[in-house]
């Protein structure tokens, strides 16, 4: 599904770079499910960003299903992330001046669904996230988990094969993390491809495999049978 090859990402501010990403390289199969972990500042979230399109390296390949994205324009980018890629981030990033259903609604626009078909799908997905009742809500108007709720529900309304989630649950009490994190599990269960940034150990170790990383390198890649 996702295959990288000596992928770097330099930062620029100002005169001082910063390499974020060095030399990476690292394949993750369809279905799999990834934590990915480290200090504050290995470079957990330039990674995601890259895998999410959100962001291009500064040099290496980046092959997902298959495909160059390197040689994509932004637009092309930007319809390939609309497909196929979810994303949850820890602030949750909602648009506080739409309702819960257009905030979902958002991810469906651009997309091969027509409006009506569009409307069907986001109370579906609120629907199985137990939103329902708060379509027509405003995120200010709603708990912190339940607002992660719909960031999750916008990030799986298109029905995407990759969720990438940047520590989903940093903003959340015990009890809402806890929710969260039954809700990728689940959708991983479904056959998602899920690729996580945690701090948290014991996150970590739900999923299938842990990627750690130092200084925007791989330090440790291992998957679940062989973590003690
Ligand atoms: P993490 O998510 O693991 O905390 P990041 O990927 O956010 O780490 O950052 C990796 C490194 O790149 C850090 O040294 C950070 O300061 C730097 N960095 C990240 N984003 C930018 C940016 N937009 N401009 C400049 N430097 C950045
Ligand atoms: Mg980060």
């Amino acid at each position: 599904m996702i295959e990288l090859q000596g992928l770097t990402k330099r930062h620029r501010a100002g005169d001082i770079e910063t390499t974020a990403l060095d030399t990476i390289d690292l394949a993750i199969e369809a279905g799999e499910y990834v934590a990915i972990t480290g200090p504050s500042g290995c470079g957990k979230s330039t990674l995601l960003g890259l895998l999410g399109l959100l962001d291009r390296p500064s040099s290496g390949v980046y092959r997902l299903q298959g495909e160059d994205v390197a040689a994509k324009t932004s637009r092309e980018l930007a319809a390939i992330r609309r497909g196929r890629i979810g994303f949850v981030f820890q602030s949750f990033n909602l648009v506080d001046e739409l309702s819960v259903h257009d905030n979902v609604q958002l991810a469906l626009r651009y997309g091969p669904l027509p409006d009506k078909a569009q409307r069907i799908r986001v109370a579906e997905v609120l629907e199985r996230l137990g939103l329902a009742h708060r379509a027509a809500h405003h995120p200010s108007q709603l708990s912190g988990g339940q607002q992660q709720r719909v960031a999750i529900a916008r990030a799986i309304a298109a029905r995407p094969a990759l969720l990438l989630a940047d520590e989903p649950t940093g903003n959340l009490d015990s009890a809402h993390g806890q929710q969260v994190m039954r809700l990728l599990h689940e959708l991983h269960a479904e056959g998602t491809t899920l690729v996580m940034v945690t701090h948290s150990a014991e996150h970590a170790a739900l999923a299938s495999r842990c990627v750690r990383l130092l200084d925007g390198r791989v330090l440790v890649d291992a998957h679940a049978e062989y973590l003690a």
